[in-house]
């Protein structure tokens, strides 16, 4: 398929990431748009798609000249990404993370070096939010049970764990690439980083395989790699916390992740009240000031941890944090549906 005469429409359609894909998974945060422009036409959108990571639909396009080898590429790509979701998926008995957890408290469990590294972001990540992203939220996540049970925890439940939650506890020996967890009953939880990891890694190997453009959508985590044939940039839209068909702002972007967590990804509500799987570890309650949180920046497993650990951060403190610009930047819509953004991101931004 030569992309000839194409509207921007169909490029949403073939990029499969706009309105469609929206609807399927009920949860993509941004999406992404290429112009229509002739300089274009000599390039093929080589596009590919797959549902992992607990039911999210990804999607690779690849912006090339060589067809064979970008359809090539995107295979391995998702085959890479099905290999690190069986490492680091926490409800999968038989994933590395599982066998870290089973072993809290008891012994340091050698793991696969891509394991050692995700603990690294997010630890990187726990220090820089203060606390506000933690690893070891997995106790107090399957307490909540979002998926299944829908329960909402009393004060003394929440108590009891948390002990559990101290992410002084996880130590991770790089040399040896063990991992221990050193009070039993803890878990570690990848869910506020994984798909941003995984996703950076499908990314990199794409690079490698020769295929220097395009984009890499995983619901709230955006990756857009290399240039436009035409130069300019991608446009990618950011969702309307409350409105699913709305869009609240878009953005300009070349080369970089874009990173959403919003409270309507995971939720259920229980006498009127919604609760949501974005928890504040100083309560373990969901946390309230956000309603979502975008963060841009270089590396996939970064921005992923980033946003939700400045949405627990909340506006104020999380927006300081993006400020300083070194570790990201972003757009934060508050509790009330107010937006603020980080002040290098605001010539990129058009609100809508
Ligand atoms: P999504 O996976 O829906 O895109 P996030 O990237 O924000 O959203 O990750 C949400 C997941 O992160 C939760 O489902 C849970 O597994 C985990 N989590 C919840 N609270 C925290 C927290 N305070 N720090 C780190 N991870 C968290
Ligand atoms: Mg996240």
């Amino acid at each position: 398929m030569v992309n000839k005469n194409l509207t921007r429409r169909d490029i949403l359609r073939i990029f499969g990431i706009g309105l469609l894909g929206l609807k399927a998974t009920g949860s993509t945060s941004a999406f992404a748009l290429v112009a229509d422009d002739p300089r274009e036409a000599q390039y093929e959108l080589v596009k590919g798609a797959s549902v992992m990571m607990g039911n999210v639909s990804v999607g690779i396009t690849a912006v090339t000249r060589d067809r064979g080898n970008a359809k090539e590429a995107i295979g391995k790509a998702f085959d890479e990404m099905k290999r690190l979701e069986q490492l680091l998926n926490f409800y999968d008995q038989g994933s590395e993370l599982s066998q870290i957890n089973v072993a809290a408290g008891r012994n340091p469990v050698q793991v696969s070096r891509e394991v050692i590294e995700v603990i690294s972001h997010a630890m990187r990540v726990t220090r820089i939010t203060k606390g506000a992203f933690n690893l070891a939220m997995g106790p107090p996540s399957n307490l909540w049970s979002f998926l299944k049970r829908k329960h909402v925890p009393s004060a003394r439940e929440r108590e009891s764990l948390h002990s559990l939650t101290n992410p002084k506890h996880i130590i991770v020996d790089e040399e040896n690439r063990t991992v221990f967890l050193s009070k039993p009953d803890m878990r570690i939880d990848a869910g506020g980083i994984g798909k941003g990891f995984i996703a950076e890694k499908a990314k990199q190997l794409l690079v490698e395989q020769g295929v220097s453009s395009g984009i890499i959508s995983a619901a709230g985590d955006i990756l857009l790699f290399g240039q436009k044939p035409n130069g300019r940039s991608w446009r990618v839209g950011v969702r309307h916390p409350r409105k699913p068909e709305e869009q609240i702002a878009s953005l300009d972007l070349t080369d970089t992740v874009v990173s959403t967590s919003g409270d309507y990804e995971r939720f259920f509500t229980k006498n009127g009240v919604m609760y949501h799987h974005l928890l504040d570890p100083k309560t373990l309650l969901p946390a309230r000031d956000c309603q979502s949180v975008t963060v841009i920046g270089a590396h996939g497993a970064l921005t992923d941890a980033m946003a939700t650990g400045v949405f627990v951060m909340g506006p104020e403190d999380g927006l300081a944090l993006l400020e300083s610009s070194q570790h990201g930047e972003g757009l934060i819509v508050d509790g009330d549906g107010h937006i603020s953004i980080s002040p290098t991101l605001e010539s990129r931004v058009a609100l809508l």
